[in-house]
């Protein structure tokens, strides 16, 4: 008898691989904004219409790519960001598995323009199934610009499975907010259908944090900060009255990226303990900065799920950091803590 095992084409492999990162337009909007972000980008503008499921565009004057380099790009498991086992234990950027271009080149139509400062010419690119249709030199400003059009148009089981407009805009608009509360100092822009819906100047935390959030915020903010030799924390939490009775902006930040983590939510809960009512939940915005050894972020390809070394220390002082902030705040609830 034969031997029937075959290694799948690279087109196919992406495909597959693609569903794990690429699961609604939102993702390869978060996958896009990490990129620019990377490439030392100050000005990120987001392009969506449809709710991205005709086209997300990303137009970022970072660093740009060789011609060499915006090619390899597209390729699976191809990165700048790390280079051998230890460097997954030092990781300073969003991206690092080589995977977010490569997905998104196997599902939908993708554009590339991308030109380096020093070069005189940049390259533009086309790619569909995985593959490059079109390469030439182009013209163009310095930076990054990607749009991917028609998002799973050969993949139409999953099309099939998207949600209606404001759903899917619904997703696109928390990943944007969350980039944008990552990197204050990124003018962030976003339009929708040709119509612009943020427009982000670069400034303090504090302001970013009011800019997205609301305005309602501008008075409400309780500075949180503390520095150990293990770890930092900064960012504000929202005073009590900011509190409401459904899960509303609770935003956790561990070296710049945004996670999800019941575990730490419960620990700015309880610093709250009496100071909010017991079905409430308390608004924050939070940021720890520690070794990135002490994290594993390799957990999931979305990279919102981590694990940290020493999760009860993490907790302790989460609790500990809010609480005094929250103490200082009802001592003196007349002065401005605010930065
Ligand atoms: P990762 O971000 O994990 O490295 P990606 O597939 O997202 O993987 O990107 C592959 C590589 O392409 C990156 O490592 C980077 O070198 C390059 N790249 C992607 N987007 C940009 C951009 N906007 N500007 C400059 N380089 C980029
Ligand atoms: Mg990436």
């Amino acid at each position: 008898m034969a031997d029937i095992i075959q290694l799948l084409p690279d087109n196919i492999a992406n495909q597959i691989a693609a569903g794990e990162v690429i699961q609604r337009p939102a993702s390869a909007v978060k996958e896009l904004l990490e990129n620019a972000a990377d490439a030392g980008a100050t000005e990120i503008k987001l392009i969506v219409s449809d709710a991205g499921k005709a086209l997300i565009q990303v137009i970022d004057n970072g660093k740009g790519m060789s011609e060499t380099d915006a090619r390899m790009a597209f390729e699976r498991h191809a990165t700048s960001k790390i280079r051998n086992i230890e460097d997954l234990f030092r990781i300073k950027t969003m991206g690092f598995r080589g995977e977010a271009l490569a997905s998104i080149a196997a599902v939908a139509q993708v554009e590339l323009k991308t030109r380096r400062a020093e070069d005189e010419l940049g390259t533009y690119i086309e790619i569909e199934n995985s593959l490059v249709t079109k390469q030439e030199p182009c013209a163009c400003a310095p930076g990054t610009s990607i749009s991917m059009k028609n998002l799973f148009f050969n993949v139409p089981a999953r099309r099939n499975f998207l949600k209606s407009n404001a759903a899917e805009m619904r997703h696109i608009v928390d990943e944007f907010i969350r980039v944008a509360m990552a990197f204050p100092g990124i003018f962030f822009s976003m339009s929708s259908n040709g119509q612009e819906l943020f427009h982000l100047e670069a400034g303090s935390l504090k302001q970013r944090i009011v800019q997205v959030l609301g305005s309602g915020y501008n008075a409400k903010l309780v500075s949180v900060n503390e520095e150990t030799d293990y770890m930092n924390i900064y960012g504000f939490v929202g005073k009590p009255e900011t509190a409401r009775k459904t899960r509303g902006d609770q935003y956790f930040f561990v070296n710049n990226r945004f996670i999800k983590s019941a575990y730490l939510n419960h620990a700015v809960n309880t610093a709250f303990d009496e100071m909010i009512a017991k079905d409430s939940f308390p608004s924050y915005v939070l940021y720890i900065d520690l070794d990135p050894s002490q994290v594993d972020i390799n957990v999931h390809p979305t990279k919102q799920e981590i694990k940290f070394e020493d999760e009860k220390i993490i907790y302790a002082f989460v609790q500990a950091a809010v609480k005094h902030a929250l103490a200082q705040f009802s001592i003196a609830p007349s002065l401005d803590f605010t930065l």
